[in-house]
């Protein structure tokens, strides 16, 4: 199951549980999780920002 991509603080907890079981040492799995938090908010964020409508690469997301 991939990491889930959420700017909320829920995602970050079971995103840690998943880095450590897939065998990451707790430190690293903490690193990552609050990576991909940090990269979710900053995407929200520019979202937020865009005039686009919803048409631009940002918008549409990965
Ligand atoms: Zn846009």
């Amino acid at each position: 199951m991939p990491l889930k991509k959420s700017a909320s603080k829920k995602a970050v907890g079971p995103n840690i549980a998943r880095e450590e079981a897939a065998g990451k040492p707790r430190k690293q799995a903490i690193a990552i999780a609050l990576d991909v938090q940090r990269r979710a908010k900053a995407k929200a964020r520019a979202r937020k920002r865009c005039k686009c409508g919803g048409g631009c690469e940002s918008c549409r997301g990965e």
